[in-house]
C-alpha cells in the first residue's frame, strides 16, 4: 500500500483528510512543526497516533530535511494542507519532491476553488496568485499531481468568519449577498476527506483538477435561508448586503476577514463555482467518476447545528 505523508494534519481542513485516510487503514506519517503544539492539538495529534498514524517533526520549507524525510520514510504520496499564510513554504517541498522524484502523486493545497478560473478581489488574489505560483512549479518539475477543487464546506457562509463549521447558521438575522439568487457547492468535510481520498491514487485524476460539484448540494444564499428556516421551524429577517458592502470590507485588507470577504463577493456575486464548465482537457468532476457514492445532504449537515443553538 502507498506510504502517505500529510502536511498540516492539525489544520482545519487537514483534519477531514487525515481522519479518513487512517479510517481506510493506510499507512499515514504526519509532518508536524516543532513547537507549536497546543493542548488541542496534542489532543488531535493523538488521537491521530491511536489510530495509527507515525508523527514526524519538521517543516516544509527546508528542502533538504523534507528530502532527507521523503527518502527515509519511502513516502509515495504527500498531500500538503498548510494554510493560506503559509502557502509559499510549499516551494521548498516541491523543490524537494522533484528532486527525489519518488513520489507518485502530489497534493498541493489547494482544497477551494478553481484558482486559475476564479479570478476575486485582493486580498483574496493574493492568496491564489500564490496557489497558482505551486500550480506551475509542479506542474514544470514534471511531478504527478491532482488539485482538489472541494468548493466550500458546508455550513453558513458568513462573509466575515474565517473557519465557520463550528458557528451554526444565524437565528437573528440572515445576510443575503446582492440579489441572493447565485449558486454554490457546499461539501461536507468529512466528504471532502473521503473524495479526496478516491481521487488521491486513481490513474484518472492524474494531473487533473478535481472538480465537486454535487448536485443535490448546490444552493443559492437565498434557498440556504429557507432551508436553515425550515430546520429551525421559524423565519428570520433577511438583510441585504450588496456587492459595494462586500468589496468594501475586502478593500479594508484586514486578514483574513478581509479574504473571506473577496471569496464572498467572488462567490455570491460573481458565481465563480458555477461560472464555467467543467469540460476541458485537464478537468473531471468527481460525481462522474464515482457514481454510485452519495454525498452527505446539506440538509442533514444543518441538523448538525441544531443541537448548538437549543443549548
Ligand atoms: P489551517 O491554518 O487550519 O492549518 C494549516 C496546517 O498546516 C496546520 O496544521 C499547520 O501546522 C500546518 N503548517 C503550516 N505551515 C507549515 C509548515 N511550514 N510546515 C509544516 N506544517 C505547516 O489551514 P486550513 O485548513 O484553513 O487551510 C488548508 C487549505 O484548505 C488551504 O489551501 C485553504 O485555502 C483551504 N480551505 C478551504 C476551505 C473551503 O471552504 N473550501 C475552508 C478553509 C480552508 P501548525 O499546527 O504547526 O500551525
Amino acid at each position: 500500500m502507498d506510504r502517505i505523508l500529510v502536511i498540516g494534519a492539525t489544520g482545519f481542513m487537514g483534519q477531514f483528510v487525515t481522519n479518513e485516510i487512517l479510517n481506510l487503514g493506510r499507512p499515514t506519517f504526519l509532518l508536524l512543526r516543532p513547537g507549536s503544539i497546543t493542548p488541542s492539538k496534542a489532543a488531535i495529534v493523538k488521537s491521530f497516533q491511536d489510530k495509527g498514524a507515525t508523527l514526524i517533526h519538521g517543516v516544509i520549507n527546508d528542502k533538504e530535511i523534507m528530502e532527507k524525510i521523503l527518502k527515509e520514510y519511502n513516502i509515495d504520496i504527500v498531500v500538503s494542507l498548510v494554510g493560506g499564510a503559509n502557502l509559499l513554504d510549499q516551494l521548498a517541498l516541491v523543490e524537494a519532491i522533484k528532486s527525489v522524484k519518488t513520489i507518485k502523486r502530489f497534493l498541493p493545497s489547494e482544497f477551494g476553488h478553481d484558482v486559475e478560473r476564479a479570478n476575486p478581489v485582493e486580498p483574496g488574489l493574493s492568496m491564489y496568485k500564490e496557489k497558482r505560483l505551486i500550480r506551475r512549479m509542479t506542474e514544470e518539475s514534471g511531478i504527478p499531481y491532482t488539485y482538489i477543487c472541494c468548493n466550500s464546506i458546508a455550513s453558513w457562509p458568513y462573509y466575515d468568519n474565517c473557519h465557520p463549521t463550528n458557528v451554526p447558521p444565524p437565528l437573528d438575522h440572515f445576510h443575503i449577498y446582492g440579489d441572493g439568487n447565485i449558486k454554490a457547492y457546499f461539501v461536507d468535510g468529512n466528504d471532502i476527506g473521503k473524495f479526496t481520498m478516491k481521487a488521491i491514487d486513481d490513474i484518472r485524476t492524474l494531473n487533473k483538477i478535481v472538480h465537486f460539484r454535487p448536485s443535490n448540494n448546490c444552493y443559492s444564499i437565498n434557498e440556504l435561508a429557507s432551508l436553515w428556516e425550515k430546520k429551525i421551524g421559524r423565519t428570520i429577517p433577511r438583510v441585504t448586503i450588496s456587492e459595494d458592502d462586500l468589496l468594501a470590507a475586502a478593500a479594508e485588507n484586514r486578514i483574513p476577514e478581509s479574504m473571506v470577504a473577496s471569496f464572498t463577493h467572488d462567490i455570491f456575486i460573481k458565481g465563480c463555482q458555477v461560472n464555467f464548465n467543467t469540460d476541458g482537457p485537464k478537468d473531471v468532476e468527481i460525481s462522474t467518476l464515482y457514481p454510485d457514492e452519495k454525498f452527505r445532504s446539506l440538509e442533514d449537515c444543518f441538523e448538525d447545528f441544531l443541537p448548538m443553538v437549543h443549548k
